[in-house]
């Protein structure tokens, strides 16, 4: 285990990966696999030296290590294969970082692709993902989205009675019937952020599970509509095991019950969650522990209620891609104020990591180009964004920092591109997948023609003529 950060310990080598086991789970470690420091004295991602990196690529960087992703993916996907007696699934929630290289990666390992949006399904459409293999969410799909969902031929997860009417209606008289799933809310509360947790009963997201009944009597009326799969998600960032035992043992139910309508529902949905460690004290289950749980859960509550196995889907996002990749910010200004606090001020902040000033996330930082050096000091980390808000870390605990030199926040894969935005006109950072020394570029840095290529300016308003 990781010890506690204090002032005074060599803060970048602690952080570092020491897999112990066979099949370290990327999401308990706060470093990507790949992590090393080397004879520089640099942090080293995926055989590249990070430094070096900002050098080619410029600053601020997302840094993605190939390896850690995939390992993700292939320990969910294998976990599945160990622990579940019948067919599964792995699909990606690619809300936690939508682009094409990531979904590529994703659609290589095996896996599917949860996306929720006409975006990340043309997205993902792009990146040569199977859209047999491809689940649409969301609570207010717009009649365009639904529609190049059913042109493509990806499964739409039905979120409430509007959606389902306008579906029959779309589906009416077509000579195959549209598959859909169905998201309920199981009522099945989590101990994480209040933003993120979805799976109360208090959620905008999936029908009332005491309204199952009518939804599915109105399905088995619909020609056009074949109801394969039921799904709900209960939170993101869980560390408990015991909420996903629940779940497992409620949609069963919910698939006895659609037997009883005549519905032979095949698929089980059981969504994402499990958490990563950001700190040192975030204790998370591995992905293997995740996965066994689940399926043990759902086994034992099939024989319980004597329903056959249906195929089991997990939809995981955080765990498969937070923990591969860093954010890689150039120290500019510090400010000091006696007795109170040092801002030590980055290159970014909140518009490519929302999630400090959204759900007061806790990130770790290490000082890319002095691994090795002693923590003398703890500083607040300020964004340069006009917002007093806007800190990426209140407390680091880093060597003494000078401008120029390379701060790397860990664990920034999930949820920091996908919900990044140009507050201020900040240009979005370009992003690198790094793997045995080379250096992709997968998503290259924003200009500012890029900035204003949308703007539109009536040309009474470009007059020189002011009078
Ligand atoms: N599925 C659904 C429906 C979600 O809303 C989310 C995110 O909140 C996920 C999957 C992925 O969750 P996580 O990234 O916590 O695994």
């Amino acid at each position: 285990m990781v010890s506690t950060p204090a002032v005074g310990t060599n803060s970048g080598c602690q952080y570092l990966p020491h897999p112990t086991t066979a099949q370290p789970s990327p999401n308990q470690y706060l470093l990507p696999l790949t992590a090393q420091v080397n004879s520089q004295d640099h942090l080293q991602i995926g055989g590249c030296d990070v430094p070096a990196l900002v050098r080619q690529f410029g600053s601020p960087l997302y840094v993605l290590d190939e390896q850690t992703l995939r390992t993700a993916c292939r320990q969910y996907r294998d976990a599945f294969k160990r622990y579940y007696p019948a067919e599964s699934l792995v699909i990606y929630a690619s809300k936690a970082w939508n682009c094409l290289a990531v979904c590529a990666i994703a659609a290589s390992e095996g896996l599917g692709i949860d996306i929720v949006s006409g975006g990340e399904l043309y997205t993902a459409l792009q990146a040569g993902v199977d859209p047999k293999l491809l689940y649409l969410h969301g609570n207010n799909k717009s009649l365009e989205e639904l529609q190049l969902a059913i042109a493509s031929g990806c499964t739409i997860v039905v979120d409430n009675w509007f959606e389902l009417q306008t579906l029959a209606e779309l589906t009416h008289g077509k000579n195959l019937p549209l598959p859909i799933m169905l998201r309920l809310t199981p009522g099945i509360e989590c101990h994480t952020h209040e933003y993120i947790r979805t799976g109360h009963l208090d959620s905008k997201f999936g029908f009332d599970p005491d309204q199952l009944d009518s939804v599915f009597q109105f399905i088995s009326q619909q020609e056009g509509l074949e109801c394969i799969g039921l799904h709900a998600h209960i939170g993101s960032q869980i560390f408990e095991l015991q909420p996903h035992q629940d779940l497992a043992g409620v949609m069963v139910q919910w698939l006895s019950k659609a037997s009883q309508h005549g519905l032979p529902i095949r698929e089980l949905d059981i969504g994402g969650g499990l958490g990563i460690r950001y700190t040192e004290s975030d204790d998370p289950p591995s992905i293997e522990e995740w996965v066994r749980v689940i399926c043990e859960s759902v086994v034992k509550a099939c024989e319980a209620q004597q329903v056959p196995l249906p195929k089991l889907i997990a939809e995981p996002g955080r765990s498969l891609i937070g923990s591969a990749c860093v954010t890689a910010y150039t120290i500019g200004s510090q400010k000091v104020i006696p007795g109170v606090r040092t801002y030590v001020s980055v290159d970014g902040g909140m518009s490519d990591n929302p999630r400090p000033i959204t759900y007061q996330s806790v990130y770790r930082a290490v000082v890319a180009n002095r691994m090795s050096a002693d923590c003398t000091e703890t500083v607040a980390i300020a964004g340069k964004h006009c917002e007093s808000g806007d800190i990426v870390i209140k407390q680091a605990h880093l060597p003494k920092t000078q401008p120029e030199d390379i701060l790397v926040v860990m664990n920034t894969g999930a949820y920091n591109y996908s919900m990044a935005s140009n507050y201020n006109r900040v240009p979005r950072p370009a992003a690198v997948l790094v793997n045995q020394g080379e250096a992709s570029l997968i998503l290259q840095r924003e200009t500012y023609q890029d900035l204003i290529r949308q703007d539109c300016i009536p040309e009474r308003l470009m007059s020189k003529d002011k009078g």
